[in-house]
């Protein structure tokens, strides 16, 4: 079997599908490997490392395009690499059908069967292929570093001869996978950290990580899977009264709160940005599906009545080396369970496959996909691209 690695033409990406080490394990189970040249450049892996693995390097995309059986990317393949692909070839990638409705249904048309890890199962069973948490765990502990730099404060409590110096204090609003990750790294550094999410589940894991938890008077639910519910206008307006005291009291806040495949929930208005100190910082992690923060600017660093507003989208690909290496170890664990004796095996029967499987034999597949692209095609739809 070929399994093809395109190099990533996404603006900003850096990350590459298959790093060496990882394409070394599947040449030594009998995998046909080739990658586009230059693929892991950005992400530090030169042609010669994927060569010493035992990988072919093509120069040519459209080659290496319709020769494989398999194409690995981390940005799902562009519209105009459709035409290329091969007939019943598959696809694996981040593909987000809400965003890319186009593409999933060209995919379609084409006759490739394509999985994205965005709707693989939050299963257990799922946990080794699951890339949105590898890279939101490392999208929140770099969120922290940026906010970190960008302060013109100490982190830790610093107690000197010249005087002490307190420590920052940081609000982590929404504590899943990212926000989990940002509140661990922010103590680390010596802030004080509290972190609130409509999840009560999620409690105590903050206090075990050494955060507040911020009780407030809501009545908050769980919706299905361990993910949040859209809360209502009139929750989420409650939501922001209770917090503008908090927000105005933190030196930073990490806003990572999502919901799946609608827009961000509005937490933090261009009002309470004016309330904060000057000098503080907002990351908004939530930046691509239309940010928590009011005043956020996709793709860019703003400074709003002197508190600076991070919208960087893409933060994993800030850390292109790490973040290849855990996506690299997912999609090698999905192509794995998909492929049997050389042959990619289709079980339906499967919940991870079935999940993940968007567009098999010139269909939609995935009822989720399609709830997903009929849901972005309303008003409170997610605009952007990019995870
Ligand atoms: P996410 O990126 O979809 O959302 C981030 C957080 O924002 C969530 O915790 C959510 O509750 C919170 N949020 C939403 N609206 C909010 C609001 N108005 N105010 C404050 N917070 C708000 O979430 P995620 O990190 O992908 O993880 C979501 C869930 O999936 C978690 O329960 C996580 O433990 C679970 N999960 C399970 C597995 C597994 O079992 N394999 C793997 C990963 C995640």
């Amino acid at each position: 079997m070929k399994i093809g690695v395109i190099a990533e033409t996404h603006e900003g990406e850096r990350r590459v599908a298959l790093v060496p080490d990882i394409a070394a394990k599947l040449v030594a189970s009998g995998f046909e490997v080739f990658v586009e040249a230059d693929a892991g450049e950005q992400a530090g892996f030169t042609d010669d490392a994927y060569r010493e693995a035992g990988v072919a390097v093509e120069a040519d995309r459209k080659m290496l395009l319709s020769m494989a059986d398999v194409v690995l990317s981390v940005q799902p393949p562009r519209i105009e690499d459709v035409a290329m692909l091969r007939a019943g070839s598959a696809s694996i990638s981040m593909l987000q059908p809400a965003s890319q409705s186009s593409l999933v249904e060209a995919l379609a048309a084409r006759g490739v069967t394509a999985f994205s890890l965005v709707l693989l199962p939050r299963t257990s069973r799922a946990q080794s292929m699951d890339a949105l948490s590898s890279q939101s765990s490392l999208a929140g502990y770099k969120a922290v570093l940026m906010a970190a730099n960008r302060l013109d404060k100490f982190f830790p409590m610093l107690i000197t001869a010249a005087g002490t110096i307190p420590p920052a204090r940081v609000l982590v609003l929404g504590a899943g996978v990212a926000g989990l990750q940002a509140i661990a790294t922010a103590r680390r550094l010596g802030a004080v950290v509290e972190a609130y999410d409509v999840r009560p589940a999620v409690k105590e894991e903050v206090k075990s990580l050494g955060a507040r938890f911020l009780e407030l008077e809501l009545e908050t639910q769980e919706g299905e899977g361990g993910y949040a519910h859209a809360q209502s206008e009139a929750f989420l307006t409650r939501q922001r009264e209770l917090m503008t005291g908090h927000v105005a009291a933190n030196d930073v806040v990490i806003t990572t709160a999502s919901i799946p495949g609608r827009k961000a929930p509005l937490l933090v208005t261009a009002s309470m940005v004016k309330g904060m100190h000057r000098g503080s910082v907002i990351v908004d992690m939530a930046a691509e599906s239309g940010g928590n923060c009011e005043v956020t600017q996709p793709g860019q660093v703003v400074e709003v009545d002197g508190v600076w507003v991070d919208g960087t989208t893409n933060i994993p690909s800030t850390v292109a080396l790490h973040a290849s290496q855990l996506y690299a170890r997912n999609i090698t664990n999905l192509l794995h369970l998909l492929v049997v004796d050389g042959e990619l095996k289709m079980d339906f029967e499967d919940e991870i496959i079935r999940g993940c499987c968007v567009t098999h034999a010139g269909q939609v597949v995935n009822e989720r996909a399609r709830q997903l692209i009929e849901a972005a095609a309303a008003p409170q739809a997610i605009q952007t691209e990019v995870r």
